[in-house]
């Protein structure tokens, strides 16, 4: 089918600055929401194609990418378009009956000021390079007062799909939490961590749901065949509980990509400061010196005690001239910093384990 001249154009060819005018130029109220599917796109750049033609249109905003495995999405939606986006949105085969996250709260998910759509390798990196892989066979999902029984039931374990640093400050009673700072680690240790609970049910959870949702998928193609994975990850699990009126069994803080680092669910605080390793602490901080950039959690005291930097020699190197940081740079985090008393994003206490 030939586009018409009036079409908008495939590339947005305004300067960065141009679209940040018109973004906070254009005041009209938009629904933010989040949503992402596992589905076979064969054709992935005619997907996009085909998302760009329609949304540009509806004046949306956002980040969102798009893979021969599906698509993953944050944006927003001017309101007065809401009901057209919906109902084009239903009316695609790959995204008919897609279960949309809208955000409640104003900045839950970062504003835009462009609609950027993305071709990706995949949507969520894996390093599975594995062709027999059907990442749509994934497993039931579990509500949250299903995942509360599993917490409880001596036949069922429990895995942490996230990261050390998002467990550390936060996870589900009796849960595993791998030790690992990728995904595709988690991803590659998981069938083999999980041999001893062969017979057990297996429930996995991590943030929003979609990384649990294809390690359910990659845990089924491994043998397991009783594996479900909490709906909504933690974010709607906490909304769940609220909701029905649930008994919480998550301890702490749930880990968020945003300014606010955390979202506190549980009234307990589970870790450590890792500079005075004393000080319960759940709060993340990235160290001030850029070049160090390390995430670590640390107490009031220490945070004043030692500026903000996460050691004493990132204090004193970010003291340098900005021409010899420069040049230090490079070197700075695989010679200097390696030898301090903890590593990045390195986990301070050893979670539950329930065998
Ligand atoms: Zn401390
Ligand atoms: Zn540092």
């Amino acid at each position: 089918m030939a586009h018409s001249p009036t079409t908008a154009p495939l590339r947005d060819l305004r300067s960065s600055t141009q679209k940040r005018a018109d973004a906070a130029a254009d005041t009209r109220p938009r629904i933010t929401c989040s949503f992402y599917r596992y589905v076979q796109i064969s054709d992935p750049e005619s997907f996009k194609t085909r998302l760009i033609d329609k949304w540009q249109a509806f004046g949306c905003l956002g980040r969102i990418y798009v893979a021969h495995e599906g698509i993953n999405a944050q944006m927003n939606v001017p309101t007065e378009h809401w009901e057209a986006f919906d109902a084009w949105v239903q009316d695609q085969p790959e995204l008919a009956g897609i279960p949309y996250k809208i955000a409640v709260e104003e900045g839950e998910l970062p504003s835009f000021f462009k609609l950027m759509i993305k071709v990706k390798d995949k949507i969520v990196a894996d390093g599975l390079d594995d062709a027999s892989f059907d990442v749509t066979d994934t497993g039931a999902y579990l509500t949250a007062a299903e995942m509360n029984e599993y917490v409880n039931d001596p036949n069922a374990i429990i895995v942490d799909m996230r990261n050390n640093y998002e467990s550390e400050i936060g996870h589900f009673q009796n849960a595993l939490t791998p030790d690992v700072v990728t995904f595709r680690d988690e991803l590659k240790n998981t069938p083999e961590l999980l041999r001893v609970h062969q017979n057990k049910k297996i429930a996995l959870y991590c943030t929003g749901g979609i990384r649990c949702e294809k390690a359910s998928a990659w845990l089924k193609h491994n043998g397991y065949s009783d594996v479900r994975h909490l709906k909504g990850g933690i974010i709607d699990y906490a909304h769940q509980v609220q909701e029905q009126g649930l008994e919480n069994k998550f301890q702490g803080k749930n880990f968020v990509f945003d300014e606010r680092m955390g979202e506190r669910i549980g009234e307990d605080i589970i870790s450590t400061c890792h500079l005075c390793k004393a000080e319960k602490s759940d709060t993340h901080y990235h160290c001030q010196n850029q070049i160090c950039h390390t995430l670590f959690i640390g107490c009031d005291n220490c945070l004043a005690k030692k500026k903000g930097y996460c050691t004493f020699l990132c204090r004193q190197l970010d003291k340098l001239p900005a021409s010899t940081k420069k040049t230090l740079a490079r070197h700075y985090n695989l010679k200097f910093r390696k030898g301090q008393p903890f590593q990045k994003t390195r986990r301070q206490t050893q979670s539950s384990t329930r065998m």
